[in-house]
């Protein structure tokens, strides 16, 4: 049975006599550097084994004119095509099987934000929260807040230190420009049943 083109929508199978038009290429099996550079343009797995990939063909539509070098063979006469030791493939490649990037980015938010929402919260005094202020974080120094500011359950401190130290710590990181912890309290407000009009008595 002739073998295929590995390429999966290259139609070109291997038969003998070699067609004048596609030659067969082996994998450089025995050049690690080179075997690798083929699998990456590929998108195989850099870890298929040794007889797999000797019994791997691939044709020539998927190399540029400058990776071959033609030989004439002296008994025959014929014209055989070989590939220089540079040639990687890069002709009519598969693309790898990636989604939309748009997805993907949204695939990696929603992670994110899950990943967020599953650590624990804990709902402090204001006063207990600032005590953790008085010590200067970076040198351990008297430190001092300098501005609270609140966003609803979010409160973000402003602080610094006897030796000049100074910086911003918040309770918790946006998401889409809202505080988590107020898309927290809202949710859990909404998913216990309770309705706003009930929220205001
Ligand atoms: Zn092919
Ligand atoms: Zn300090």
């Amino acid at each position: 049975m002739p073998r295929r083109c590995i390429v999966p929508t290259c139609l070109n199978v291997e038969c003998r006599p070699r067609g004048m038009m596609v030659n067969f290429h082996h994998f450089p099996a025995r050049n690690p550097q080179r075997l690798r550079n083929w699998m990456t343009a590929l998108h195989l797995d850099p870890n298929t084994l040794y007889h797999v990939i000797e019994s791997l063909l691939i044709c020539s539509d998927h190399f540029v004119k400058e990776d071959c070098i033609a030989k004439t063979e002296h008994r025959t006469g014929s014209k055989r095509h070989f590939l220089k030791d540079t040639a990687v493939p890069s002709v009519g490649l598969p693309q790898p099987q990636t989604e939309n990037p748009e997805a993907l980015v949204s695939k990696i938010r929603y992670s994110y934000y899950a990943m967020l929402l599953s650590l624990l919260k804990w709902i402090v005094n204001e006063s207990c929260l600032l005590q953790l202020f008085q010590r200067c974080r970076m040198c351990g120094g008297i430190g001092s807040v300098e501005k609270v500011t609140r966003i609803g359950s979010k409160i973000k401190v402003t602080w610094s230190c006897l030796n000049n130290h100074t910086g911003d710590w918040v309770s918790n990181p946006n998401i889409r420009g809202t505080a988590q912890s107020n898309l927290v309290a809202a949710a859990a407000i909404l998913f216990t049943g309770a309705t706003n009009i009930q929220l205001l008595y």
